[in-house]
């Protein structure tokens, strides 16, 4: 591992929002309370948020049920409300460096994958839903009898929108794009871990015009706030994306009050190398389907099978591309891995590679700590892992590494299900059938063929099994945003 030593590109950004945002007004929370927020890569802290509580979560509720009913909002134009969702995406677009600096700065991310892959698809995003606003329609249908059937798309009302700190400003524009183009007020509560960038995204929107009550952001911890706003009778959606532990809570309490729910959930994704693949691309898309974002994504590629003969020179590249990974200061264009996003995550992953060890599998590179400050994992690489293994199972979310060896196309796809997750897959072959084949056999909702985490917003995401419920993007995410209405007038 080389560390990046030179000094940072670019200065600390500025925090700027703090509080609660209800109804178009920045509050304390009602408690007065507040939380930290740390910089992973120091454990500095960077600012203190408003730790909204049901209380506040009601205020939010309330704010954007009236925003829903009586506000603007309910009576503007579908078309205005895409221009409105172009504006906000023109001023993320403005201030790109500053909102790419500050998720850096909160969450650990190198900052050249903030700049690179976060602000840009989620621009790409907020423009796709703009787009869509004004082409939310229904049909007429034929029906027995003298009558005129048609059905109207209408807003599903008011959501609430839980998201997590693994990627905060592309999840705020996975949710906010389809909700809005369809219409609904939203109460958001972002990560505990991670609130900066949500609140920066808040005020944005208030600049580009959406109105008060529309977007609300309540900062604050998931048993308390995020549990508040999943109950609340006022709310008429949960979308959520996050943990499979939590989303079972989350199914369970949105129960009581018949709530919509998609949830965006974990995985333990199969990544599949055949010998007959073009080996460098395996190589370098394996590396990055597990690596990015510090392994923090729940589409990792954390189960990686490779076919018995390309599978020692496989492992080497891997071994030489952890080697000469830049571990450093995130707020630097240079580095490549920054911190996991806080001291939870680091104890969890580092019990993560214990496990590994104890069960027997190979630790072929890394397996430490990196450094003595922050929370800094080396790249790490576990050959030798078996179905069985705890490595091979569980969601380790950080930047560890399993190999599994397989022998043929009988045995994977078998291999590869043999899951309760079901996010994503992929496959790494030069043959069209096999590709083909296999694809339509792995119970995930993505399979990527000879590449690796590719999002476009036009492309529906979410899980089979307990990955989760519904789909994120494409026209997909906004059929959840919206209820279908049937109308029967008698023609006499
Ligand atoms: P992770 O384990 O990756 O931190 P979580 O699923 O715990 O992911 O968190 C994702 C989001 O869910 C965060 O915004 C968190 O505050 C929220 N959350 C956690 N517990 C609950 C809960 N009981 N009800 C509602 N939201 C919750």
């Amino acid at each position: 591992m080389a560390t990046v030593a030179k000094a940072p590109s670019q200065k600390a950004p500025e925090v700027r929002q703090t509080e609660c945002f209800i109804g178009g007004r920045w509050t304390p929370s009602q408690s007065g309370k507040t939380f930290e927020t740390l910089n992973p890569a120091t454990e500095a802290v960077i600012a203190q948020v408003a730790e909204g509580d049901a209380a506040d979560i009601d205020a939010a509720v309330k704010a954007a049920r009236k925003a829903f009913e009586q506000g603007p909002w309910s009576k503007m134009d579908a078309r205005d409300r895409g221009r409105l969702l172009y504006k906000l995406a023109d001023l993320m677009e403005a201030e790109l460096d500053e909102l790419a600096a500050l998720e850096s700065l909160d969450n650990g991310k190198p900052i050249r994958d903030a700049k690179a892959a976060d602000l840009p698809l989620a621009i790409d995003c907020l423009r796709y839903y703009a787009g869509y606003a004004d082409k939310i329609h229904g049909q007429t249908i034929p029906v027995r009898g003298n009558y005129f059937t048609y059905t109207r798309r209408e807003p599903v009302g008011v959501v609430g929108q839980i998201i997590p700190w693994n990627f905060p400003i592309l999840m705020v524009a996975w949710k906010w794009g389809p909700a809005l183009a369809a219409g609904c007020t939203i109460v958001m509560k972002p990560a505990e871990q991670t609130p900066l960038t949500c609140l920066r995204l808040a005020r944005l929107a208030q600049k580009a015009g959406i109105p008060d009550g529309v977007i609300n952001v309540v900062p604050g911890y998931g048993p308390t706030a995020g549990a508040a706003l999943v109950k609340h009778p006022g709310v008429d959606k949960i979308a959520f994306t996050g943990s499979t532990e939590v989303g079972k809570i989350i199914m369970r309490d949105a129960a009581a009050t018949m709530k919509r729910v998609t949830l965006e959930l974990g995985g333990k994704s199969p990544n599949i190398v055949f010998d007959d693949c073009d080996l460098d691309a395996a190589v370098a898309g394996s590396h990055f389907g597990l690596y990015f974002n510090q392994g923090q994504c729940c589409c990792a590629g954390s189960r990686l099978f490779v076919q018995e003969k390309v599978h020692d020179k496989f492992v080497d590249k891997i071994v030489a591309m952890n080697k000469s990974r830049k571990l450093g200061d995130p707020l630097d264009m240079a580095t490549e891995q920054g911190p996991q996003v806080d001291r939870e995550q680091f104890d969890k992953i580092m019990g993560y590679i214990e496990s590994g060890k104890k069960e027997g599998a190979g630790l072929l590179s890394g397996g430490n700590r990196f450094g003595d400050r922050g929370f800094y994992v080396e790249p790490t690489l576990f050959t030798g892992v078996s179905d069985d293994m705890t490595i091979a199972k569980e969601e380790i979310f950080g930047p560890v590494m399993s190999i599994l060896k397989f022998k043929d196309l009988d045995e994977i796809a078998a291999r590869a299900n043999n899951t309760c997750y079901g996010l994503a897959a992929a496959i790494w072959t030069r043959d069209i059938q096999k590709a083909h084949t296999l694809a339509a056999k792995i119970r995930a909702g993505t399979v990527w063929i000879n590449c690796y985490d590719v999002f476009d917003a036009a492309a529906p995401f979410g899980g089979f099994k307990m990955s989760g419920i519904g789909r994120e993007l494409g026209e997909a995410a906004l059929g959840s945003y919206t209820e279908h209405k049937t109308v029967t007038v008698s023609l006499g």
